[in-house]
């Protein structure tokens, strides 16, 4: 089967191109003028023929176009002195000078100028070469050999430029040759890339391959130095300007033909040569003239900017990788191009032969070449998968960079973007730079690709990751459960509980059995504890929560730990007029009655105890059935001794006031036991025990009215109060109420 390859470069190159776009604006543009070249636009006379039918004439010189025409300055440029006439004649120039051959002029002009000899490297009659020369006032030593060059004989500093189309190898042995001789030079290698590239395509393609096929006009000089290279590498060159040059039936015998083509040959004259040979040399063979036709297309169709491509390494060093597109130039991918990580070079990831995607960020990279890029590529797949996580609402891995104005900038692979600093976390940041270096989970908000924006937001994710364990909470706990929390913080009102992932409520009163004026009395935060949920609303997401329920209300196991007739300690908590309230442990107070403060006679608690004082005590009374402790401090100490006068004068005073306490002690329990004496208790005493003066004395003494209204409004709240008074009282008889062993005390003394 015969093989056809196309030279990779073939065909115009960049500055013929422009050439030819701007004779075409100049047609459409012309108003009726005449539109001349000085020699003809390009070296092809297909070209060139067209062109003529399309009114562009050809003349040699501005001389002879009509005053006031236009005149375009083909790619190969012109003298300065072209300017000066075409200014003379008022004509209208469309300047199509290669800006490849343009920064020549402007080198030698400049070197001229500062007084330097100019050498141009090529051919003395092309009219690149007689433009260049123009800008130095003639005065260029024109050599096309080291031969030549041998002979330069010259005071001033060489100033060495080539023709753009001449072989790097005849430039080299200039460069070299003048050199080797005692003069000044500076050189300034003015080869066009895409010709060189060109030459090196020709070149591999003609190793290639058993026959070679040229395709340009026989005047261009860059085609002419194609064939010379075929020539060099193949035995059997064929140089055509077109189809009816090509011997189709002789090449039929060849199995590998390489085709290249100058910069001045269009693409059809390409495209037309290499289908005539394939219907001749390709019938019968497998290769459909479809598939033929679409490789020759892609051969010589340029890529565009912002297009993906792929293509093969041709070559990879450690500032670039050159990749072969298939097409007529070279890919480049600089090394900044490329994502590397550490101290990763080029070479260790790439080697020639391997596939490479990249992006095309221009169509020409100033040398000829394709400029691409991988990391633009790549930024490319990850704007889509921003786009894709934006709209399947999907959460992306961001790593932060660095702090700004407001929040942070953030990187998804190669594309950044930004995080508000209200969209950093679910808690309130004042400090960013703690983020820096982390790798979030993020939401994306928003994406403007077009202007290269993206805002994440990793509140939304963790709100999201939020609700999700606050569901699988809600589906695994339960009312009653006991679970592990953290305090977490405080209120006047409690604490809030980390039980998991949210926070529950463990209200003041459900702290402790005992009363609390604040949750740190009792917690710190960071505590790890045990809680009781107490009740869940689903609703409003709200779990109540209890600690002491997970302890043993005091009073369900007083029988098992305390009895009447112990000794026990507890903390004073609360003074009264009346007597004193002893905590024993949280939610277990009993009273200790003045009376029972101390066995003298005590007129204010307050000149005995305080609060906060630890005491001893005896407990004198456990109603387990009101939740009522009495307890005596004086018990806990021997009484004193009295003289035997003193004790028979003092015992009816101290018998008798000792007996409505007495009353009331019997009642006596945590806040209602003061109202458990009311006056009607009172009256039935002084009825059956006491003389009226002393009645009278231990009424005012013991429990005055108004001492008793106090402690009701103070100890009590108004049902308890209620609640004492009926229980006390009135629907008991007179004799029951008062406790027995006081009656028998007071009835002896009576
Ligand atoms: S070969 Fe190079 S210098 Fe010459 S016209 Fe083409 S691009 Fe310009």
């Amino acid at each position: 089967m015969t093989e056809i390859i196309l030279s990779p470069h073939s065909g115009f190159c960049f500055g013929v191109k422009l050439a030819l776009e701007k004779a075409e604006e100049a047609i459409g543009a012309r108003k009726g003028k005449r539109i001349y070249t000085c020699g003809p636009l390009i070296h092809n006379g297909n070209v060139t023929d067209e062109l003529k039918e399309k009114g562009i004439e050809i003349i040699d010189s501005p001389d002879e176009a009509e005053k006031g025409s236009v005149i375009i300055v083909r790619s190969h440029g012109e003298p300065e002195s072209f300017y000066g006439l075409a200014a003379e004649k008022e004509l209208e120039i469309v300047d199509a000078t290669c800006p490849f051959v343009f920064r020549i002029h402007m080198l030698v002009k400049e070197a001229w100028a500062s007084g330097m000899q100019i050498v141009i490297t090529g051919d003395k009659d092309h009219p690149e070469v007689i433009g260049i020369n123009g800008w130095c006032g003639n005065s260029a030593f024109v050599i096309s050999s080291k031969e030549e060059a041998a002979e330069i004989k010259s005071s001033k500093k060489l100033f060495v430029v080539a023709q753009t189309t001449i072989t790097e190898n005849l430039f080299e042995e200039v460069v070299r040759e003048l050199s080797s001789k005692n003069l000044e030079i500076e050189v300034e290698n003015t080869i066009c890339s895409a010709t060189s590239e060109r030459q090196a395509g020709c070149l591999l393609t003609a190793k290639n391959s058993d026959a070679m096929v040229i395709i340009g006009g026989k005047s261009s000089s860059n085609t002419a130095k194609l064939y010379e290279i075929a020539k060099k590498h193949c035995k059997n060159v064929y140089f055509v300007e077109n189809i009816d040059d090509l011997p189709l039936k002789e090449i039929q015998k060849y199995n590998r033909i390489g085709v290249a083509a100058g910069a001045s040959t269009p693409e059809n004259a390409i495209k037309e040569v290499i289908s005539n040979m394939s219907d001749n040399i390709t019938e019968n063979k497998e290769l459909s003239m479809d598939d033929l036709m679409e490789d020759i297309e892609k051969s010589l169709r340029l890529p565009r900017g912002g297009e993906m491509v792929t293509g093969k390494v041709h070559q990879v060093t450690d500032k670039e990788i050159i990749v072969n597109l298939g097409c007529k130039k070279d890919g480049i991918i600089p090394l900044e191009e490329i994502k590397l990580e550490g101290d990763q070079k080029l070479t260790d990831l790439y080697s020639e032969g391997d596939e490479i995607q990249a992006k095309v960020l221009k169509t020409d990279d100033g040398d000829g070449s394709i400029l691409l890029s991988k990391k633009k590529m790549e930024a490319g797949e990850h704007w889509e998968q921003i786009n894709d996580a934006l709209e399947n609402k999907t959460f992306i891995d961001v790593e932060v960079l660095r702090q700004v104005n407001g929040g942070v900038i953030a990187a998804y692979k190669e594309v950044q973007g930004f995080i508000p600093l209200s969209q950093l976390s679910d808690r309130f940041i004042e400090d960013s730079s703690e983020f820096v270096g982390q790798t979030l989970t993020v939401r994306v908000s928003r994406v403007d690709q077009r202007r290269g924006k993206a805002v994440f937001s990793r509140k939304a994710f963790l709100n999201e990751e939020r609700q999700k364990l606050v569901e699988e909470i809600w589906e695994s706990v339960n009312v009653d459960d006991i679970v592990e929390g953290t305090v977490m913080r405080f209120t006047d009102y409690g604490a809030f509980v980390d039980i998991g992932g949210i926070d529950g409520l463990l209200h003041i009163s459900e702290i402790s059995w005992g009363k609390l004026k604040h949750p740190k009395e009792v917690l710190e935060i960071g505590q790890k504890i045990h809680v009781k949920v107490l009740s869940m609303n689903n609703e409003k997401g709200k779990i109540s929560l209890g600690l002491k329920q997970t302890q043993p209300e005091p009073w369900s196991i007083i029988n098992d730990k305390y009895n009447e007739g112990d000794i026990v300690k507890g903390k004073v908590v609360q003074i009264k007029e009346y007597g004193c309230f002893v905590e024993l442990e949280p939610g277990l107070d009993g009273l200790v009655h003045i009376s029972e403060v101390s066995h003298r006679r005590v007129g204010n608690i307050n000149e005995e105890l305080s609060q906060g004082q630890e005491v001893e005590a005896k407990i004198l009374e456990i109603d387990k059935e009101r939740k009522r402790i009495s307890l005596s401090i004086k018990e806990t100490t021997e009484p004193p001794v009295f003289e035997e006068e003193d004790k028979k004068e003092a015992a009816p005073e101290e018998d008798t006031e000792k007996k409505p306490e007495g009353e009331i002690e019997s009642e006596a329990t945590p806040e209602t036991e003061v109202e458990a004496a009311p006056e009607e208790a009172v009256e039935e005493t002084e009825v059956a025990a006491a003389p009226e003066e002393a009645v009278e004395e231990t009424e005012v003494e013991a429990a005055p009215e108004e001492a008793v209204e106090e402690a009701e409004v103070e100890a009590a709240p108004e049902e308890a109060v209620e609640e004492a008074e009926v229980e006390a009282a009135p629907e008991e008889p007179a004799e029951e109420a008062v406790p027995e062993a006081v009656e028998e005390e007071t009835e002896e003394q009576a």
